[in-house]
């Protein structure tokens, strides 16, 4: 017995950040949409985000400091305008403007949105299928994409649709995949995000013929502390080390490895390189006094990290005296002798000669000199990955050769090529690009 089928003008896979706002944005303008979870909760990592809706604050910062495709990264600053403007216009909470690393940005009620856009669709006819898993595309005689054999517990239904999005959050949780195209030690990285996106959205692209960005290892995610709860997503963001970039990391060999001051993210991503994918973070007074236990966004609440990390049982210490230190590292199984050398190095270059810093710091430069000293062992966690199916500026997805895949269109971190091995927001990109889809799809 063939499979029911279900006819709508947009089908979109995955209810996250990027596909719901697509969702949302056609179903205003007259669409029916299909929307496809295959959770049994909408909403993705954009659910379990603090809803900082920011970017960078000009196309030559994101260039900077995210460092994609320059065509690709462009459309997240030019379309961010539109999209705070269509929040703004559905009256979607949204806080005072306020600086967020290397730009500015709002924070949303993000469930409203959500939510909101799951609203729009089934007001407009269509629906949000949840608990649903996408077996392939669907293609006719030319190779056009015309919807997706869906599954769900009731059975199978083929979705006939004019236009397919693909947005299912990139492949962070595939440890296999993480491990071929990050590093062998990303297999063992903790998966910070919605637990559904393995990457089932580029495997349904390249079923259908379209390019991969294979070899991209660029990730978004922060260094944690470690937790025998880890899991539980209120962790997340509780036993994440933003600050950093203000302190020294070192590797077990006690060495710095990296310029710390390009950000949190990107410590991340160097600190799965190193062996066993780990690092001590150490601070002193004056950073712990200025950053470690102030929020990293005006509207967040003070804490102590080095105490919250230590109450959900990571490996940390405050010390009056260095010794103590070099005695934590070397029962941590790092070299603490070699730490306090670097140390000690460090701190005559910061002030004689950070020119010969190497690796250097480019934003920050001072000593960390003041007791008492902490140090903690940190983790890299992922949240969503950078390399994905290859698209256009209009969110087309391209094959190998640069033509599009009829009908097939991709947003949010299932479309590669928009951050190198920076970050810029990770809402942002899939918004902008989720509305970009939807405008594409044929939806103004
Ligand atoms: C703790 C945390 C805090 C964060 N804070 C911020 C922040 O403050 N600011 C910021 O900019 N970013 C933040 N982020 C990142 C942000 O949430 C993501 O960048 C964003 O949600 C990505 O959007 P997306 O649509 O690509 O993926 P998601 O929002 O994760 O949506 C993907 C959806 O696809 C579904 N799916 C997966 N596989 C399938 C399948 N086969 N079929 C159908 N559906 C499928 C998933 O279940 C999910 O619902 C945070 C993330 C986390 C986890």
């Amino acid at each position: 017995m063939s499979p029911m089928q279900l006819e709508c003008d947009l089908l979109v896979i995955g209810a996250g950040m990027a596909g719901l706002s697509a969702a949302g944005w056609a179903a205003e303008r007259g669409a029916r949409v299909v929307v496809v979870e295959k959770s049994d909760a909408i909403g993705g990592s954009a659910a379990l985000s603090g809803g900082m809706l920011w970017t960078a604050s000009s196309p030559a910062r994101m260039q900077l400091y995210a460092g994609g495709a320059t065509a690709l990264a462009e459309v997240v600053c030019q379309e961010y305008p539109r999209a705070i403007a269509w929040l703004r216009g559905r009256g979607i909470h949204l806080s005072p403007a306020m600086r967020v690393l290397h730009g500015y940005g709002y924070q949303i009620d993000i469930l409203e949105h959500l939510n909101g856009c799951a609203r729009l669709v089934e007001q407009h006819g269509g629906h949000v299928v949840r608990g649903t898993t996408t077996e392939r595309l669907l293609r006719d005689e030319a190779g056009r994409v015309v919807g997706a054999r869906t599954s769900h517990a009731d059975g199978q239904v083929d979705v006939i649709a004019a236009k397919t999005i693909i947005a299912t959050g990139g492949f962070q949780a595939d440890p296999e995949w993480r491990a071929r195209q990050i590093h062998p030690n990303a297999r063992d990285m903790l998966l910070r995000s919605n637990p559904c996106s393995d990457g089932a959205g580029l495997r349904l692209g390249r079923e259908a013929g379209a390019a991969l960005e294979e070899d991209h290892p660029g990730f978004y995610g922060h260094l944690v502390s470690a937790s025998p709860a880890w899991g539980d997503p209120k962790l997340y963001t509780l036993l994440s080390q933003y600050h950093s970039d203000h302190a020294l990391l070192f590797n077990e060999a006690g060495r710095r490895y990296c310029d710390e001051t390009a950000g949190d993210h990107t410590n991340t991503l160097q600190t799965v390189r190193q062996s066993h994918g780990r690092a001590i973070c150490f601070w002193d007074e004056r950073v712990h006094a200025e950053q470690a236990t102030q929020p990293i966004v005006p509207i967040a609440p003070p804490m102590d990290r080095l105490a919250v990390a230590l109450e959900h049982g990571g490996a940390g210490i405050a010390a009056a005296g260095l010794d103590a230190v070099a005695a934590f590292a070397d029962a941590q199984g790092f070299d603490g002798a070699q730490l306090l050398r670097t140390l000690a190095d460090y701190n005559e270059r910061a002030r004689h000669g950070w020119e010969t810093l190497d690796p250097p710091r480019a934003e920050s430069c001072l000593p960390l000199d003041r007791a008492p000293y902490y140090a903690l062992v940190v983790l890299p966690a992922i949240t969503f990955t950078f390399g994905g199916l290859v698209i256009d500026p209009s969110a087309r997805v391209l094959r190998p050769d640069g033509a599009a895949v009829p009908g097939l269109l991709a947003a949010g971190a299932d479309a590669g090529g928009a951050f190198g091995l920076g970050y810029a927001g990770g809402l942002a990109l899939a918004m902008t690009y989720g509305i970009t889809a939807a405008r594409t799809a044929g939806w103004n």
